[in-house]
């Protein structure tokens, strides 16, 4: 087991290089984070305050040592030079691993983990590169072209088509997210498919043929009929569900009343600094509250509170 991880080498430039992969592969201290699908194997307490990924030698996998077809090459640990790579395995597979099965949790939702904030965020960045890496593995395994069977390519990180000899790389969906602010309010808004009394930053993907301000000033027009004068990129986040890259921005408007497209939002306010204080703290008088520390709308509302911007 790593006992803590440290910054990753994603090593790009060697990720075509077959004899240094399996040279890592059957190094003694190489490590793969186990995942089952795409969610990650986790080690915790009883009470899951406290996680961290599981980690195992590749020796023991069930069923040999994988080759590397079967695996995605993650990075070397710059600090113990320790080479990381990921495996997806079978449920079974996955408990064969553990046979105590007492700190083993095979299959975590990976949404889950980042809202309850237990993995440190290093790890946490780690699970969600495999996590949307597999993600992207399983959705192609035909040719998008041909339709024939792809085979993985440079460590996991493209997938080869002999048939009609084209390589496809994995894919991020850009998506702009925004606080739309007018003086000292800003807009949050809430999805249906959200936790009761959560609000949050709007948000919309960003279209072909875009910059991130034309699809910050058209997604906040579609979905609360604003039209805003100022966008300014303030944070970006990866967003593993499955693939997407958030672009947190502020857009600045004037004050204008809202106009909610009720297909993409229940519901919208503008909601004063104050507010977004006592939302931050959990202690708003209506019990509204916004998302966890690993989100990047937090971060966008957080700077708002703070009179950041
Ligand atoms: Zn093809």
């Amino acid at each position: 087991m790593l006992s803590a991880m440290n910054l990753l080498d994603r090593q790009s430039a060697r990720r075509h290089d077959e004899a240094y992969l399996n040279q890592l592969l059957a190094a003694p201290q190489t490590q793969l984070i186990a995942l089952v699908g795409a969610k990650p194997v986790i080690r915790s307490n009883a009470e899951r305050t406290a996680a961290t990924l599981a980690t195992i030698d590749p020796v023991v996998c069930p069923g040999g040592p994988p080759k590397l077809d079967d695996v995605m090459f993650l990075g070397v640990d710059t600090t113990t030079g320790t080479a990381l790579f990921a495996r997806s395995f079978t449920a079974e597979q996955a408990q064969a691993l553990d046979p105590q099965g007492a700190t083993l949790a095979p299959a975590v939702d990976l949404r889950s983990l980042a809202m309850q904030g237990v993995l440190a965020p290093q790890e946490l960045g780690t699970a969600a590169t495999a996590a949307a890496l597999q993600a992207w593995h399983d959705s192609a395994r035909f040719c998008g072209r041909c339709a024939a069977p792809t085979v993985s390519r440079n460590g996991g990180w493209s997938r080869h088509c002999g048939t009609c000899n084209v390589s496809h790389f994995p894919r991020t969906d850009p998506v702009v997210i925004m606080l739309v602010t007018a003086g000292d309010k800003c807009v949050l808004a809430r999805q249906s498919a959200f936790p009761e009394n959560m609000v949050s930053a709007i948000a919309g993907f960003l279209e072909p043929g875009e910059t991130i301000e034309t699809a910050v000033i058209r997604e906040t027009e579609e979905e609360i009929g604003i039209r805003v004068h100022d966008v300014t990129y303030l944070a970006s986040q990866p967003w593993p569900f499955p693939h997407t890259l958030m672009i947190g921005c502020r857009a600045e408007t004037t004050h204008h009343p809202l106009k909610v497209d009720p297909s993409e939002l229940e519901s919208a306010q503008w909601v004063s600094r104050q507010d977004t204080r006592r939302m931050l703290a959990n202690t708003h008088p209506d019990g509204l509250w916004v998302p966890g520390p690993h989100a990047i709308a937090r971060t966008l509302i957080s700077l708002f509170a703070q009179e950041k911007i």
